[in-house]
């Protein structure tokens, strides 16, 4: 085994979190070390595939907050990279009407003076074309959403880390972690002694603050990620101006679905359903549950009659969800130089410049940028002592 090595910062997990985490330590000066435990990129954990929606509709103020600046750590990322990351498309956005989530988005939105637009039927049918919006259904488009484009932002931030000096390994999954002033972390090829780790493991994360005497309430699904045919080409595409779009859960689901304009797969429609049944990471695909494909073919028979109602491709992916769905941004209890991005819960994706300079923030001691109290650990005690 290869002699000890020393690091600043040494940030566990190579996904969208860990990466611009990473970053941000490398552009505050800090010697820094990725680690990931596959071969870059991949496509085992929550961060990979090409598309992911960008929105400011959130039914909770801190993140329409936060979102106002990951627009701009994004367009600066486009400008650094010089590659494009990020196409406006407006979020169109369908709630039963009276429904509390839908009629909250909406508040929130006008609270927040983010630029949007209310659709009635009549409204609805000129500008959104081959959808029928649901009985007894309001809509709205969030007019700054748009689509992310995710595999090709990870190369970007993972090359801008590398510019600043910063170190990637990957095939080098973490095997043992010993917190203390200097904290040990042990790898399948190294041993290496830093003053802070950040822990970004996504569906691994429980695993690995195993060796730091810590459990999150933390539950990972697998999610069955669903492309539909259309049946004339280019009927639901980003070129015809068709919106990403979320139906908030209502008669027929419990969960939201969710749908991004055809594009990456020339002919077909992304269309998922925000929820799926729980995996260990390292089995994910002998979860075959597909209750959620039912419930998205009833959606698209009564709401996309130009789709093929039976996905043409089917990819996996997974979700890490808190009880909350909130995100957990904190230092370890017991130790402060441990700092724990996780639980990102389907939605983490789109905050990913803003959750690194948080994580950095945490790790270099400095006061967040954010009020972080909906994602302390501290939260879960007053859900269920046992959790922890
Ligand atoms: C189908 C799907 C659709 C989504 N859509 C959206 C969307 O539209 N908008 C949005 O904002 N978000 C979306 N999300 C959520 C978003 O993608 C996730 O919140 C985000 O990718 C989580 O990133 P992460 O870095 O925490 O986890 P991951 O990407 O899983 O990264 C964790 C990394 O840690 C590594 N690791 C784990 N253990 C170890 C170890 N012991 N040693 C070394 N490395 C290790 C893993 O291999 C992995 O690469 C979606 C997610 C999915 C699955």
């Amino acid at each position: 085994m290869a002699a000890v090595q020393e690091y600043d910062c040494i940030v566990i997990g190579a996904g969208v979190q860990g990466s611009f985490t990473a970053h941000q330590l490398a552009k505050n000066n800090k010697n820094t070390l990725l680690l990931e435990q596959f071969i870059l990129p991949h496509t085992r954990g929550s961060s990979h595939g090409q598309t992911r929606i960008i929105r400011k509709a959130y039914e909770q103020n801190i993140y329409t907050h936060m979102m106002e600046e990951c627009y701009k750590l994004w367009a600066q990322l486009e400008t650094d990279a010089g590659v494009q990351l990020y196409r406006q498309t407006g979020l169109l956005l369908m709630g039963p009407q009276n429904n509390h989530s839908y009629k909250q988005f909406k508040k929130n939105l006008q609270n927040n003076k983010v630029p949007m637009v209310l659709l009635n039927n009549d409204i609805f049918s000129q500008q959104i074309p081959y959808m029928n919006l649901p009985d007894g259904y309001e809509a709205l488009v969030d007019l700054t959403a748009g689509v992310l484009y995710a595999d090709r932002a990870i190369k970007a931030v993972q090359e801008q880390f590398q510019k600043l000096g910063g170190v990637i390994r990957d095939k080098e999954m973490v095997t043992d972690i010993k917190p203390g002033p200097v904290v040990t972390v042990s790898t399948s090829a190294c041993v290496y002694r830093t003053k802070s780790i950040v822990i970004t493991a996504g569906p691994w994360a429980n695993k690995l603050l195993t060796h730091t005497g810590l459990q999150l309430p933390l539950q990972v699904v697998k999610i069955n990620v669903c492309y539909w045919k259309e049946k004339v080409p280019s009927l639901y595409s980003l070129k015809q101006g068709f919106p990403c779009f979320i139906l908030t859960e209502g008669e027929d689901s419990n969960h939201d679905i969710y749908g991004l304009p055809s594009n990456e797969y020339p002919g077909l429609v992304k269309i998922c359903y925000h929820m799926g049944k729980e995996t260990d990471p390292d089995q994910r695909d002998k979860q075959t549950d597909r209750s959620d494909i039912d419930i998205l073919q009833r959606f698209i028979r009564r709401c996309l009659p130009g789709l093929v109602p039976e996905p043409a491709v089917v990819e996996s992916c997974m979700y890490t969800l808190t009880p909350d769905h909130h995100f957990v941004l904190d230092c370890h209890p017991s130790y402060s130089n441990i700092v724990i991005g996780a639980g990102f819960s389907g939605h983490g994706f789109k905050f990913g410049p803003v959750i690194g300079k948080t994580l950095c923030e945490l790790s270099l001691g400095q006061v967040p940028s954010y009020d972080l109290s909906p994602f302390r650990i501290r939260r879960f005690q007053a859900m269920s002592k046992s959790a922890l």
